[in-house]
């Protein structure tokens, strides 16, 4: 038998990087035999959600996988900015006006990317909304956005426009036309309501990848160090077996680069991702993994590192508690690796190709 079986049942993942994940290293030593493992797997948020879970029994897994996926549908019609009706988008109508009071995951996951917005010295901003809507079109399109057009969305972003009030819990938006977009940061705030959700049902050894956003709680019964999670190389063909993994438990990691979401103009690739200050889609094949505490975290510190790049952003990751990253650059050269100071303290492996 394998060391480590493929869980190929994962695969693909839509959207960023995709990650294959495996379990069970430690074959035979069914430490809690009477846990079965679970897996679950239901689309939300303009991506694929799964869980895999460990419970006493089949109703008891059903019941929190479904509780966790209505969860995470809960969040997405607060959040999406796809759906009109959504609170955000309810928000977003109200730009230039009074401030709004919001439901709580709303205020929380703003929270959040305010303090990220800080800690990143603005590379994370989800004010980015009209600016992001131009890059999308281009990417409908295949032209740039046109220059008064970005420099027009520039002036809508900034997360100095974004007020949050705790006392009323309530959200200001200074301009009008201005756009929030959680795209960076509700995949990882989704996975660790579900979490949550699951923790309630008595299951304490999960997986929630929304994507390339995953949160673990406790290991697998036969893996006591935790789940080993395969990070799929840039522009690799998805099925081909990664050959970096990390093995993680009561922990999140999220991948963040231009796998899937750019576009190609004029032989230059621009990502989904834009900093915030040019307004410009990154430009060059990145990815940024990022472990952190929980989702939410990994999820936006990830898509700041994107923007930051490693030179600014290592030292943000390394002054965040408890994360740590690995940003890869493609370059004609072949790939080039950095490391966070945390990241040697992981426990990660690296196969020869
Ligand atoms: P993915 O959506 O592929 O998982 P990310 O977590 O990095 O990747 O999020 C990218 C999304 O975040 C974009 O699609 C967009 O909605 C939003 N976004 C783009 N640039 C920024 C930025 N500078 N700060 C915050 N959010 C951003
Ligand atoms: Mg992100």
């Amino acid at each position: 038998m394998t060391a480590i079986p493929r869980d190929l049942g994962l695969l693909p993942l839509v959207g960023v990087v995709a990650m294959h994940f495996l379990s069970g290293s430690a074959a035979g030593q069914a430490a809690e035999p009477a846990l079965e493992r679970h897996t679950f797997a239901e689309p939300h948020m303009g991506t694929r959600f799964k869980i895999i879970l460990y419970a006493p029994d089949q109703a008891t897994a059903q019941q929190a996988a479904r509780a966790a996926f209505a969860r995470v549908a809960e969040l997405d019609r607060i959040m999406s900015d796809y759906d009109a009706a959504s609170e955000l988008m309810q928000l977003c109508r109200k730009a230039g006006g009074p401030p709004v009071r919001v439901s709580e995951d709303l205020f929380r996951v703003l929270l959040r990317a305010q303090e990220m917005s800080r800690r990143s010295d603005g590379a994370f901003d989800v004010t980015i909304g009209p600016v992001v809507k131009l890059w999308r079109r281009s990417r409908k399109t295949l032209r740039l956005p046109e220059p008064t057009a970005l420099r027009q969305a520039l002036e809508l972003v900034g997360h100095q426009r974004l007020r949050l009030d705790e006392s009323t819990r309530s959200v200001q938006l200074l301009q009008p036309g201005m756009q929030l977009d959680l795209g960076g940061i509700a995949k990882g705030y989704a996975a660790d309501a579900a979490q949550q959700v699951l923790r309630k049902h008595g299951i304490h050894r999960a997986l929630v990848a929304a994507g390339g956003d995953i949160v673990v709680s406790g290991p697998p019964p036969e893996a006591p160090r935790g789940w080993t999670i395969g990070i799929t190389p840039l522009d690799d063909d998805p099925t081909t077996p990664p050959k970096r993994y990390l093995t993680l438990q009561n922990a999140a990691v999220s991948t963040s680069g231009d796998a899937e979401q750019y576009v190609e103009i004029e032989c230059r690739r621009y990502s989904h991702i834009v900093d915030p200050r040019t307004g410009i889609g990154l430009v060059g094949r990145v990815s940024a993994t990022v472990v952190a505490r929980d989702g939410t975290t990994a999820d936006s510190l990830a898509t700041a590192l994107v923007v930051l790049g490693p030179d600014k952003g290592m030292p943000v990751i390394d002054a965040t508690e408890g994360a740590a990253a690995l940003f890869i650059r493609k370059t004609e050269a072949g790939e080039e690796a950095r490391m966070s100071q945390r990241f040697s303290q992981l426990a990660y492996r690296e196969e020869a190709r």
